[in-house]
């Protein structure tokens, strides 16, 4: 890999995590290790990462919730892991968005293909270095130009824009909460933010549209934050997802 992938490891049992940190730095993957929800926030907000792996046993604190921040703010992989007879946490969590899950005690082995597959299958959506791809748009993110398959035009994005679109495109149709939109670009959460991304989404659907780009939309999911959609899909799934239809462009 280009560059390796980096997983964070959330597991309040230092010495297993500690032996499944050693297993997958092996392979050549950068971990960090984080025994609580309260560490994993710190350091995924500070220094990102490609994959989560996630214990559902943790002391004090409900995994599974956790499982759900996670897909629901982030773009960001996620493998459970579960004691052998939590068959319903294992539903759940695959329920709550996670992309796998190990059950204990797993072979090292196992842990490191499972992860290469779900890194694998995340990848296509890279189509070149800088170059996110949703459906026939893309976002370069050196040029901060957006590009659609048989349109002439380019939007050309800010920064800002670029860093907005650029999560929306990563969390590949799942809604992202506007918090974590606005850690992703490095807003303090609680300056004026609402007015503040509602401005940035409103110029990212203007340009997109002035450059004939009108396959893709930003919906505005009530209470949630914001997803993407290509139109023609977005009206289908509209009534069962509570869209907002009057932030709608
Ligand atoms: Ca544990």
């Amino acid at each position: 890999m280009a560059d390796a992938a980096r997983i964070i490891i959330v597991e309040d049992n230092i010495p297993f995590a500690r032996a499944v940190a050693r297993g997958l730095e092996c392979d050549g993957y950068v971990t960090v290790l984080a025994p609580s929800g309260a560490e994993l926030r710190r350091i995924y907000r500070s220094q990102g990462a490609d994959l989560i792996l996630l214990d559902l046993g943790l002391s004090g604190e409900d995994g599974i919730d956790l499982a759900v921040e996670l897909t629901r703010t982030t773009p960001v992989a996620v493998i459970i892991m579960t004691g052998r007879d939590e068959i319903v946490d294992r539903i759940r969590g695959l329920d709550a968005g996670a992309d796998d899950y190990v059950t204990k005690p797993f072979a090292q082995g196992e842990l490191n293909a499972r992860i290469r597959a779900v890194l694998r299958r995340r990848q296509p959506v890279l189509a070149q270095d800088t170059t996110l791809r949703f459906g026939p748009v893309q976002l370069d993110a050196n040029t901060r130009q957006v590009r659609c398959d048989g349109v002439a035009d380019a939007a050309e994005l800010t920064e800002m824009e670029t860093a907005m679109l650029d999560h929306l495109m990563r969390a590949g149709g799942r809604p992202v909460e506007r918090g974590a939109l606005m850690q992703r670009v490095n807003w303090d959460p609680t300056d004026r933010a609402a007015d503040v991304h509602i401005g940035h989404i409103g110029h990212i659907r203007r340009k997109l549209s002035d450059a004939g780009i009108d396959v893709l939309t930003i919906w505005a999911v009530r209470g949630r934050g914001y997803r993407l959609a290509l139109r023609g899909e977005s009206d289908e799934k509209e009534a069962a997802e509570g869209l907002d239809r009057s932030d709608r462009s």
